[in-house]
């Protein structure tokens, strides 16, 4: 259910900003090339070389998650049409035809076009590399890998062991299908208040993504963990969502659990933790199930 623990983050290596302002020294070359190219000493063909630095831009994030994006294709795309059109007005006004308004102002909204959505990507770079998901309040998978690891260490050398759970909502797509997008929002802000709400301040909560949300309990065993783990399952089944009608709304969570060993590797124990989840949904859901013990299911709300 989960995907894999992430090491870095790719954002803070990704900004756009030289890419705008080097748009913006670009569009000043190309205006001055296409009202003012007969004048001698002013830019001509040359203004419309592409800006290096987008494609300098693409080129960093070649290894990085960001290219699988859908968005990054789009942006790839614009700055072809973008430079493609106005390599193309500009040649054509330096041959002598006469430039028209339509024409001009197609290479600037596709300019313009290309600044917002290198803003956007800034905007949604900033928000992730703050390691907060927006949403939920809740920390992201940024660091999480890095607190996961402070707390093995932790462990090692105070050989008290900690537990990682994974709690993911109950049938969330029924919600989103039957009440709508915004009415799942409201369900996961709720779930993620209760949670955070439900374990101790020196624990953790991060947003694995879609509705699964990783639990670090520090310094906590699996029976202890249970415990805690069962409590935040009941506070979830009580919770009444309200919703922007006016009416409320319930839902439940089920909740795998794994405690780590000193031999288990990180990325194990979080498959563990997927592994007693995935039993939890199998077995009937809204219950808390444990990686390994035959079985230590501490709820059974059916
Ligand atoms: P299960 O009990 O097996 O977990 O069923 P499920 O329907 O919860 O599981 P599934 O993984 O099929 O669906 C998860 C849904 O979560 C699908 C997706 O639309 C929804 N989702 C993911 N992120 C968000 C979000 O940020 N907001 C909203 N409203 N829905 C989201
Ligand atoms: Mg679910
Ligand atoms: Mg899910």
């Amino acid at each position: 259910m989960s995907s894999p623990v992430p090491h870095s983050s790719s954002s803070t290596a990704a900004s756009l900003g030289p890419v705008v302002d080097e748009h913006l020294r670009w569009l000043t070359r190309w205006h001055r090339a296409v009202f003012f190219h007969a004048e001698s000493g002013l830019p001509g063909v040359e203004a419309v070389t592409p800006p290096t630095a987008f494609l300098d831009w693409v080129r960093r994030i070649r290894d990085t998650e960001l290219t699988e994006q859908p968005a990054v294709d789009r942006l790839v795309h614009l700055h072809e049409q973008l430079h493609r059109m106005a390599r193309l007005m500009l040649a054509r006004t330096i041959e002598g035809d006469r430039l028209t308004l339509p024409a001009y102002e197609s290479v600037v909204e596709k300019f313009e076009d290309f600044i917002a959505q290198c803003r956007r990507f800034e905007k949604a770079f900033s928000i992730a590399g703050s390691g907060i998901d927006p949403l939920t309040g809740l920390r992201n998978r940024t660091g999480m890998h890095e607190e996961l690891e402070r707390e093995l260490n932790r462990f090692r050398r105070m050989g008290r062991p900690f537990c990682v759970a994974l709690c993911d909502l109950d049938k969330f797509k029924s919600v989103n299908d039957t009440y709508g997008h915004e009415a799942g929002d409201r369900v996961l802000m709720a779930a993620a208040g209760a949670i955070n709400r439900g374990i101790r301040s020196f624990d953790e909560a991060f947003r694995m993504g879609g509705e699964e949300i990783l639990i670090l309990l520090k310094d906590t065993t699996a029976p202890e963990a249970l415990f805690v783990l069962e409590r935040l399952r009941a506070d979830l089944e009580a919770l009444p969502v309200q919703l922007a009608d006016g009416g409320t709304l319930h839902v439940t969570a089920s909740f795998g659990l794994a405690e780590a060993t000193l031999h288990t590797p990180l990325e194990e124990l979080v498959d563990q933790a997927d592994q007693a989840l995935y039993r939890a949904k199998r077995t009937g859901r809204n219950r808390v199930v444990c990686h390994g013990e035959a079985d230590l299911v501490a709820a059974d709300a059916g």
